[in-house]
């Protein structure tokens, strides 16, 4: 058994979190992240032989968990698109020193999925879900299609016991506001737990702009008018989402204001691409490939090197510095490669 490091970065943030990316294909195009025209027919995804078998993720976490990560979030893409993905978590189940296995998703394919995926040993779930209005999520998805199965599959993750559930709301101003409330009844009444997310200028094909940003002290207030609502404190370092709970004491919402109040500081999380290169930043430029490596023999030891020398020559904070860079020359990842 190898000796336990703690690598902290170069601004003192130590690893706790790893995002892991299981695929770049998804069922949906949302506007905001895969946009129709962009991801059309002829869109050229990772091929299978290009993809981090399940093996080669697993060893990656394993070693991973030797210089901290003690938190595992499956993303994607779309992760229920991946083939036998309840495979993939029970092995990440048996890793010891992990406490928490989460997944991010559409929930298209969750009605099916829910009870594998528990018994395999995912703890919980979020899912994105933008609008309950069918013709505001069938224009967001870019697909079409409208919220019954994302409802079902919420449903029954609920009733396997994948909870609590999260359910992540981008907000886009003029596209979803105004149904923000709605939104929120429906999660008081089934006991979820809704954030709402900054618009974000992730990669550079969603045409980002501020004026489509709702920032979330606007949001908050809209919110309080109709469900009063107090601040909570932080569970611990690293939590991305303010929460606030609503004084009837039915439930609580969170916000996740990654444009208006950057939360750099505290940012533990290390990113692993569908194609196994590893990203320290949300808008990083460019990754690290262990593909390469895992493939020609590294030894558990180098890999530990090679991914604690990423993790100490860290210096992203790219929020904090986002009015100052000049956006539109940045080659940044696209969030459909490297997760939310
Ligand atoms: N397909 C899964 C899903 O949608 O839940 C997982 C991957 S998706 C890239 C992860 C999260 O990123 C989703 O909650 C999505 O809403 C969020 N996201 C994507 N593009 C975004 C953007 N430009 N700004 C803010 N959040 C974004
Ligand atoms: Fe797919 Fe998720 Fe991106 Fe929407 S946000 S296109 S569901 S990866
Ligand atoms: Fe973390 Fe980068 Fe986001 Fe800052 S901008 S919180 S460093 S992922």
């Amino acid at each position: 058994m190898m000796k336990k490091i703690n690598p902290v970065d170069q601004f003192n943030r130590p690893l706790r979190d790893l995002r892991i990316s299981v695929t770049d294909r998804c069922n949906f195009r949302c506007t905001y992240c895969m946009p129709a025209e962009i991801f059309g027919e002829r869109y050229e995804f990772l091929p299978k032989e290009k993809l981090l078998s399940f093996e080669e993720i697993y060893r990656i976490a394993k070693v991973s968990v030797q210089i901290g990560v003690k938190k595992i979030r499956i993303t994607g893409g779309e992760p229920l698109v991946r083939q036998d993905i309840p495979d993939l978590i029970e092995m990440l189940a048996g890793i010891d020193e992990i406490d928490d296995i989460a997944m991010t998703t559409n929930a298209y394919l969750l009605e099916k999925f829910a009870q594998d995926l528990k018994d395999a040993g995912l703890n919980r779930i979020t899912v994105s879900l933008d609008s309950l209005d069918d013709d505001v999520f069938q224009k967001m998805n870019g697909r079409g299609f409208d919220t019954s199965k994302v409802k079902n599959g919420i449903l029954e993750a609920k009733k396997v016991g994948l909870s609590p559930i999260k359910i992540n709301v981008v907000v886009q101003k003029n596209v979803n506001d105004h149904t923000i409330l709605e939104l929120i009844e429906w999660c008081r009444e089934n006991n979820l737990i809704p954030r709402f997310i900054e618009y974000m200028d992730v990669g550079n094909l969603n045409q980002w702009d501020l004026s489509e940003v709702i920032f979330s002290k606007q949001l908050i207030d809209q919110i309080n008018d109709v469900f009063p609502a107090e601040p909570i404190e932080s569970a611990y370092r690293g939590e991305v989402a303010k929460k606030y709970r609503f004084l009837d004491g039915k439930g609580q919402f969170g916000v996740i204001s990654s444009v208006s109040q950057p939360f750099c500081g505290d940012c533990t999380r290390l990113r692993l691409s569908p194609e196994g290169e590893i990203f320290t930043c949300l808008f990083g430029q460019k990754g690290l490939d262990l593909r390469s490596s895992l493939r020609s023999g590294v030894s558990d030891e180098d890999l530990i090197h090679i991914i604690q020398n990423t993790w100490k020559a860290r210096d992203d904070n790219y929020s904090e510095q986002r009015s100052s860079l000049s956006n539109k020359n940045l080659k940044k990842v696209e969030m459909y490669h490297i997760g939310g």
